[in-house]
């Protein structure tokens, strides 16, 4: 019968494929891909020759009634993503949950995330962790956000667009404080991987002295003094950085 494979791809660097990976994407019918373009150079470099179709946001609702008629007259689909693991930030749960509802297997590889792989070196606490993902877009909302992740004492994890890495960190420090501890996992798997440790003022102080490159995972140390108020007051520290910022 059909099956849905969940297929991890790398997140930088191609010898993180996974022989698994590639012999499973040889022997699907079909590739479900977020980027049939990305998708097709990885292809080509592990010499994988099978079919690849869209598959992402944009087109989720409309694919998803042709992936499962392909899967239940007994087709091999795999699902991947441009980079790191279906489903995580990324497409593919929609069509996971209407094939557990549809009772076709769904099998998971495992495989590069970039979350994970920051997790492991950041020197953090691994674990309890919280997985968050992006924030929002907006200040607004970042703020609210963060406001209810604030007194969470586990390790979080956050993705963030490069562009939008700066006014991240100043939100993240407006909320959290300018003491919480952060990781900055730049270019995981990459030639200028990188890791920059320090507190949220240090992060803040470095970012606003760069042009930010490469893709960024910010790691957030847990609130281990959940009773106190890591906000500062009216005309503190906090005010001034961001008044010189603006
Ligand atoms: N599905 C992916 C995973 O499993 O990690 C995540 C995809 S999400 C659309 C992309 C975000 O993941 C980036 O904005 C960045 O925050 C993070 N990311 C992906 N690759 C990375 C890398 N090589 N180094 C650091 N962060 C990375």
């Amino acid at each position: 019968g059909g099956k849905l494979y969940l297929v991890p791809t790398p997140i930088g660097n191609l010898d993180d494929m996974t022989f698994r990976a590639i012999q499973i994407l040889k022997d699907v019918d079909l590739i479900a891909a977020e980027d049939t373009r990305h998708t097709q150079m990885l292809l080509n470099h592990f010499d994988i020759h099978t079919p690849a179709i869209s598959f992402h946001e944009h087109n989720t609702a409309e694919r998803i009634p042709q992936l499962l008629s392909k899967l239940q007259s007994g087709q091999t689909i795999a699902q991947c993503s441009d980079a790191g693991m279906p489903s995580i930030s990324d497409p593919g749960k929609e069509l996971v949950a209407a094939c557990t509802e549809d009772d076709i297997p769904v099998i998971p590889l495992p495989g590069p995330n970039a979350g994970l792989t920051a997790l492991i070196a950041s020197g953090l606490t691994p674990q309890p962790f919280f997985f968050y993902g992006f924030l929002d877009r907006k200040h607004q909302q970042q703020v609210v956000e963060l406001e209810e992740l604030k007194n969470r004492p586990e390790t979080m994890i956050f993705y963030e667009a490069p562009h939008r890495l700066k006014k991240t960190l100043k939100t993240m420090q407006e909320v959290f404080g300018k003491e919480r501890r952060v990781v900055l996992a730049r270019e995981l798997t990459k030639r200028y991987e990188e890791f920059l440790r320090g507190t949220l003022a240090d992060a803040n102080e470095w970012a606003q002295t760069q042009e930010i490159r490469g893709e960024f995972v910010i790691l957030v140390a847990g609130n281990d003094h959940p009773d106190q108020d890591d906000n500062q007051p009216m005309g503190s520290p906090i005010e001034q950085i961001d008044q010189e910022i603006e």
